[in-house]
């Protein structure tokens, strides 16, 4: 797999009050080969959104670098090709939709490509195939649920064709149904190719993640397989971070003399250790 996002040294530093500079980020080295899932997790403040705004251009280093496919997000030059392959989605599904119609909020981001008008149509069909939303192509956003809104949003930077989404905490305003539907239209179109770095709170859908990247103080502290990463409980739950609550039962079962493998992370495999 080739590598499509490629960080070395990364430093970032907002200007702040009174010359007090912010450091967000510290020494940031990571790689992401295409079609991988990269979740990222970490306390608030760590620096998760400064380096997620990095991929797609939408802030420059302060030192080292950042490619994107290997074009360099510092050089002027390369931003609209970079934005065409990195598709941001954010928290707030609200401040993302900007047409009245769903199937407009969706073609607005190849409009601005310049697509030609039966190509939009096109993709916007396609779009919202994917994120199992074409039933809505006619519905007025402000009538969906924060789920489906986020799924809109979703189809709106899929109908720009990029091959990386980068989300950055998109579940955090839904409700536990919203989040299931918006984790699970994630995990399919990864599994249809895309490239996913996921920010989240919820260590449950950091657990869908073929690796996890720890950030603490704008470092990357720890990364390795779900299993390996939420194995590690009492450190994570130190760092001030929650953990699956099966890897939580599981090491307190353990604890209190029971045998159970240490890459228990999921509801299914707590039950099946159980109840074998
Ligand atoms: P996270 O997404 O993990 O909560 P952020 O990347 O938003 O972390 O923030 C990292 C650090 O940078 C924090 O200390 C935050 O206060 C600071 N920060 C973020 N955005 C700005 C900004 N625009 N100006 C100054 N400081 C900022
Ligand atoms: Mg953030």
């Amino acid at each position: 797999m080739g590598e499509l996002i490629k960080i070395e040294n990364l430093r970032h530093t907002y200007p702040g009050y009174e010359g007090q500079e912010v450091v967000a980020l510290t020494d940031i080295n990571l790689t992401v080969s295409q079609g991988e899932f990269v979740a990222i997790i970490g306390t608030n403040g760590s620096g998760k959104s400064t380096l997620a705004k990095h991929l797609n251009a939408l802030i420059l280093p302060t030192g080292g670098t950042c490619l994107v496919g290997g074009l360099d997000t510092a050089e002027g030059d390369n931003v609209w090709n970079i934005r065409q392959q990195v598709g941001m989605v954010f928290q707030n599904p609200d401040n993302q939709i900007v047409a009245a119609v769903v199937e407009e909020d969706v073609a607005f981001g190849p409009e601005n490509l310049g697509v030609a008008p039966t190509e939009i149509a096109q993709r916007v069909t396609e779009a919202l195939a994917l994120v199992n939303m074409s039933d809505y192509r006619y519905h007025g956003p402000h009538l969906l649920s924060g789920g489906q809104k986020q799924r809109v949003a979703i189809a709106g930077v899929l109908a720009m064709r990029p091959k990386c989404l980068v989300l950055d905490e998109p579940t955090a305003m839904l409700d536990p149904r919203g989040r299931k539907e918006v984790l699970d239209t994630v995990c399919r179109l990864n599994q249809e190719g895309i490239t996913v770095i996921y920010i989240t709170h919820f260590m449950e859908e950091a657990v869908a993640a073929h690796r996890v990247v720890v950030m603490e103080q704008g470092k990357i502290t720890m990364q390795g397989t779900p299993a390996e990463i939420f194995s590690q409980v009492e450190h994570l739950k130190g760092m001030g971070l929650d953990v699956p609550a099966a890897a939580e039962v599981a090491a307190y079962l353990r604890s209190h003399g029971m045998k159970l493998e240490n890459d228990i992370i999921s509801d299914e495999q707590l039950v099946v250790a159980l109840c074998p």
